[in-house]
């Protein structure tokens, strides 16, 4: 029945539009415009796929014995690994630092292995990167870059000890990020608009979700029945892991590149401490099968500098950034393929553009 109310209401949105009725420019009685993304296919710049490094059970970060030395781990982050990434670093570096002396290996140039190096060095720790790829090249350059919990761990298999470790490790990255706001990082705060259903939302989503609030049909342009609203930040991926790198290598950090066939050859390491910061990469190399790929397509269009708001829905999810509008919005479970596919690429511009332009008035 929900379903059904929801498509008459997009079909009469979109009737009032094709009749003239949408106001264009100037705020309409019971209409509050925003400007429209301008979802047109000869604006793609690029397309791309990545692989969640998702697990049930939510994010390892744990200290082991490997062989004389400590082994630490922080992967596992699912759709939420930049929004955790200062967090369970400093989780996993206050765990491997305990009575720990001389240099520390860090494995993975992602935004884990990254953020963990600077906390490594920022704890006066010399610091060196072994790692397979270095950004560009990582999943963590693909993702959207919302601070938000979402799709890293499933409610009935996660554990109190875990629970306890997201909400250290979540308030730890939000005040951290709330420090590196502005161009150099590429970390801003943005209105974010949801498709609602009214209902409470769950505590563990409302920590990252500030003046949260239902909106009146009047406050939005959207043909949707419930919208609400609420602030966060978004970081321009490509721009923070450059800026970590180049952090990380001013502070006399050293990154090899080197792949990891075997726990074994991390213990042949000189460094005393390893921390394991290998993404979806460490299903193999320590044998953890519960970690699975779950792949996101995103179309990125030209960017549009007056849309400064995101949107989430149904239809997928918009967020804007200086290198580009993003659109994404799939979820493929163990799929291991990282080439876009056309058809799911038209598949989220035709939903976005369906979307944006059932606006009932616009900017
Ligand atoms: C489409 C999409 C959208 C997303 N949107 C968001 C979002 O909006 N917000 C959010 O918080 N998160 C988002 N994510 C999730 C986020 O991208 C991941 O959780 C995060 O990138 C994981 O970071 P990582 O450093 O663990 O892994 P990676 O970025 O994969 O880095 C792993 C590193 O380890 C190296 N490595 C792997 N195996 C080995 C080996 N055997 N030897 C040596 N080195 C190795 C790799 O080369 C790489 O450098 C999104 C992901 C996708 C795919």
């Amino acid at each position: 029945m929900m379903l059904l109310q929801r498509r008459e209401f997009l079909a009469a949105g979109s009737a009032a539009l094709l009749s003239g009725c949408a106001t264009v420019g100037r705020q309409a009685d019971g209409c509050t415009p925003l400007p429209r993304v301008n979802v047109d296919p000869s604006r793609v710049i690029r397309t791309v796929a990545g692989l969640r490094p998702y697990r049930a059970s939510g994010f390892v970060v744990r200290r082991e014995a490997l062989g004389d030395k400590a082994l630490v781990h922080n992967y596992g982050h699912g759709g939420s690994g930049i929004t955790f990434s200062w967090g369970t670093s400093r989780l996993a570096v206050d765990l491997g630092l305990q009575g720990h002396r001389g240099p520390v290996a860090v494995i993975g140039a992602g935004v884990m292995g990254l953020t963990t190096a600077r906390l490594v060095q920022q704890a006066g720790f010399p610091v060196t990167i072994y790692t397979a790829a270095m950004p560009p090249d990582t999943t963590s350059n693909i993702a959207g870059g919302q601070i938000m919990p979402s799709g890293l761990f499933r409610r009935a298999a996660v554990t109190p000890q875990w629970r306890a470790q997201y909400d250290a490790a979540l308030d730890f990255s939000i005040r951290r990020f709330q420090l590196l706001l502005g161009e150099k990082y590429g970390v801003r705060w943005l209105p974010t608009y949801i498709e609602s259903d009214g209902e409470p939302q769950p505590p563990h989503l409302m920590r990252a979700r500030w003046a949260y609030r239902e909106l009146a049909l009047r406050e939005h342009p959207f043909a949707l029945p419930q919208v609400a609203r609420y602030q966060t930040m978004y970081v321009e991926t490509g721009r923070f892991l450059q800026q970590l790198t180049a952090d990380v290598l001013a502070d006399g950090g050293t990154i090899r590149l080197r792949r990891f066939a075997t726990p074994a050859d991390l213990a042949a390491l000189s460094e005393s401490l390893v921390i394991n910061c290998t993404g979806l990469g460490s299903r193999e190399l320590f044998g953890d099968a519960e970690l699975i790929p779950v792949r996101g397509q995103l179309a990125m269009l030209a960017p549009q500098p007056e849309v400064r708001y995101a949107v989430t829905g149904e239809h997928g999810y918009m967020f804007p950034r200086a290198d580009g509008i993003l659109l994404g919005g799939t979820f493929e479970r163990n799929v291991w393929d990282t080439t876009p596919e056309p058809a799911a690429i038209a598949g989220i511009l035709q939903s976005h553009r369906r979307f944006f332009s059932g606006f009932r008035c616009t900017a």
